[in-house]
């Protein structure tokens, strides 16, 4: 049989949202169909709870895409059909076989189930009755399934509706969490590490629209490390409608430091920098939030003192996702999300030029501001702020 060319799109955390419901079904309908834009004959259907969309290609290909927005708890490719019970018997028929041929060929006593999810009930058989009839047709056609109600390998579903009835074979998780833009806009400060395309991926799952603020210590660091960023930054575009990058010229700012400052203090104080030159951009572009890779304990500035002392120099909370993840977790969700390999790319960082023999691990924030006193904060921040570079990421750069 052809293959659908309709996806049914469940959604979960947002169903919860009572008297907001209705924006957020708005943002997430806005960001699937951002998330579809090329597809070409794209329609989506909002019905309760659900979402339908149809379109001229395969809806394998629409779930591919639909699998990476937020808010999608999971998607199935299906065929509507009527409400007679031999066409909706015929059609699960007819998909089982197609599917089974495609994503199970070779295999024998495959655990199979049929579920029958009728919403509509004025629909004229029981679920349990239709359920049965289904089997009884696909079983011997098949002849390579065993019913197992508890833990099937294979499913056919039917969703019997108001609007009509679905027929599907498989459910494709997609990435939970809120619709991007719901919660708002957030600045991830991104390096080229492993650790802050993480932090931002976990922003964005939690509806935060994430641009992205990379600090470039150029000529300290080469071209190289700001291609690097580009990269990162247009795999994390994938998630999300619109992406922008700035990066902003640190140099200046990190000679100051090092020329003027104490050296146990020159991450903290970089640290503090980018708090501030983020904050900066962030207030020109209604930023709620910064956003870090940093992770208590993983190294000297990531204690609970140094944060605390970088925290301060921010007038927008700092959030960071990562805070109590253990460095094989992070790991883990970067291989998952697709950032890993590209953080892994020869790179130098602009923290690892002029870098402190011996940081200071429990930092006080009245020293810093001592510290701070040789360099002129203002105009270094409004220096760096000026110079910034802003790219609009397309996903196709
Ligand atoms: P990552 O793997 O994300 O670089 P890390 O473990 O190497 O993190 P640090 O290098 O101490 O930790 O950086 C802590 C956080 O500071 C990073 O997660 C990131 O949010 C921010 N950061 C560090 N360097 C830069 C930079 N060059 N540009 C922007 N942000 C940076
Ligand atoms: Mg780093």
């Amino acid at each position: 049989m052809e293959s659908p060319r309709a996806l049914l799109i469940r959604y979960a955390e947002i169903g919860l949202k009572g008297g907001n419901r209705p924006m957020f079904e708005r943002a997430l309908r806005e960001n699937i169909k951002s998330a579809l834009k090329a597809v070409p004959g794209l329609k989506i259907d909002n019905m309760r709870g659900r979402m339908f969309v149809r379109a001229d290609i395969p809806a394998e290909l629409l779930a591919d895409r639909v699998s990476r927005v937020f808010g999608v708890a999971s998607c199935s490719p299906a065929v509507r059909c009527g409400f007679d019970p031999t066409e909706i018997v015929a059609l699960a028929t007819e998909m089982a076989l197609a599917t089974l041929q495609s994503d199970f060929a070779g295999q024998s006593e495959i655990p199979f189930r049929v579920r029958v999810n009728r919403a509509e009930k004025r629909f004229p058989m029981r679920s349990l009755d239709l359920e049965k009839v289904i089997a009884e047709s696909v079983l011997p056609a098949a002849g390579n399934l065993k019913v197992n109600l508890k833990h099937a390998d294979f499913s056919i579903e039917v969703d019997i509706r108001q609007e009509g009835s679905w027929v599907f074979c498989q459910r494709i998780p997609g990435p939970g969490g809120l619709p991007v833009g719901t919660m708002g806009r957030g600045f991830c400060l991104l390096s080229g590490g492993i650790d802050s395309p993480v932090a931002a991926w976990e922003a964005m799952k939690r509806g935060i629209r994430v641009e992205f603020v990379s600090f470039y210590s150029f000529p300290h660091v080469g071209p190289q490390t700001r291609e690097k960023i580009i990269r990162i930054a247009t795999e994390l575009a994938k998630w999300q409608p619109t992406t922008v990058l700035h990066i902003a010229p640190f140099a200046p700012y990190q000679e100051a430091i090092r020329r003027l400052c104490p050296e146990a203090y020159r991450t903290v104080l970089y640290r503090r920098a980018m708090q501030r030159i983020a904050g900066r951009i962030a207030g020109r572009r209604k930023g709620k939030a910064i956003i870090t890779g940093e992770s208590v304990g993983q190294v000297a500035s990531q204690t609970l003192e140094n944060m605390a002392v970088i925290q301060e120099a921010s007038r927008l909370p700092v959030l960071r996702p990562l805070v109590t993840h253990d460095k094989q977790e992070t790991i883990t969700k970067a291989r998952r999300i697709g950032t890993y390999d590209l953080s892994n790319l020869p790179a130098p960082d602009c923290c690892t030029v002029f870098q402190p023999e011996s940081p200071i691990i429990y930092g006080k924030l009245a020293d810093a501001l001592e510290a701070e006193k040789a360099i002129d904060l203002d105009v270094l921040t409004y220096d760096a702020f000026k110079g910034v570079e802003r790219i609009h990421i397309s996903e196709e750069s």
